[in-house]
């Protein structure tokens, strides 16, 4: 990960404007970055789609914002918390509460219903919301893999501090060396860049890497060059290894880098596969409550 004299610079291949807002259920207003017109789901994999909730406040209510029970299967969604907090029930028992700066990283795998809803004392009280949901495609061999969490809390992220009193918060894969807590199907480096103004540092990833950086709060330049605003996202090319990143305010930034799978996709709405005969057996699986119950 240390920059390399020879590293070919990985260079802005677009900046992707925040998309216009929907909503999904009642509590998520959000960007949906990808996949969306050229940012397919082969072109960002291992990603496939960014869901942003950019700050927003919601007032107080007694009944929970959220969407109901829904499956997934085949893939893992990352659900980071930035501003307030979020509360899932499963199919099979699990359940948790992710707060300001935690993540739940949920490999739905063979598949699982869950619903996903404000915190119960947030709600009440409403406040300021900024969440990003993530999914990471699973390789075919792994799509029907146990379902699992990781409740990755703030405190357990990996730290690396920079000169200018800013750190890299790593969540997945690695930066310099120090190695965030989760684990991944394939290679996936995922972090939180927080920056203060003119700090500057470099990223390494292997030429072929899908990387995207999402400007959470404030705004960067990179390679010197492209400025990505406030929550904006910056595509990188496939090629070159090397990127440099400089605060021109105090910034957090979200960077995901991965290995594509370069495998066949299928996607029918909360099911993502490789072949239409698997997506036909989600489906029917789902209908004849295989899934489970949920209430
Ligand atoms: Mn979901």
């Amino acid at each position: 990960m240390k920059a390399k004299v020879s590293a070919v610079t990985k260079k802005v291949e677009r900046i992707v404007a925040p998309p216009p807002r929907h909503w999904v259920g009642d509590g998520f207003d959000v960007h949906g970055f990808f996949p969306h017109g050229p940012l397919t789901g082969a072109r960002m994999s291992p990603f496939f789609l960014l869901d942003y909730n950019a700050l927003s406040e919601f007032p107080p209510r007694e009944e929970p914002f959220g969407v109901g029970p829904h499956p997934h299967r085949g893939f893992e969604t990352v659900t980071i918390a930035y501003k307030g907090k979020v509360e899932h029930h499963d199919s099979r028992g699990g359940g948790g509460i992710i707060g300001e700066g935690d993540v739940q990283w949920m490999t739905a795998g063979s598949g699982l219903l869950h619903k996903e809803y404000h915190e119960q004392e947030y709600n009440r009280q409403g406040g300021p919301f900024q969440m990003v949901q993530l999914w990471v495609n699973l390789p075919a061999r792994y799509k029907m893999t146990e379902p699992k969490y990781q409740a990755i809390t703030n405190a357990e992220m990996a730290r690396v501090k920079l000169p200018l009193g800013g750190e890299v918060e790593i969540i997945a894969g690695e930066y310099n060396g120090v190695k965030g807590p989760a684990t991944t199907f394939s290679p996936v480096h995922l972090y939180n860049l927080k920056l203060k103004k003119g700090e500057t540092l470099e990223l390494d990833y292997p030429a072929g890497y899908t990387t995207a950086i999402l400007a959470i709060e404030g705004s960067a330049k990179f390679n010197g060059a492209e400025t990505l605003a406030t929550d904006h996202l910056a595509l990188f090319e496939r090629e070159g290894e090397h990127i440099t990143v400089t605060a021109v305010e105090d910034s957090v930034l979200l960077v995901m880098s991965g290995e594509p799978l370069n495998e066949p996709i299928a996607q029918y709405g909360p099911f993502l596969m490789n072949t239409q005969e698997e997506i036909v057996q989600a489906i029917h699986d789902f209908q004849s409550g295989k899934f489970g119950h949920l209430d």
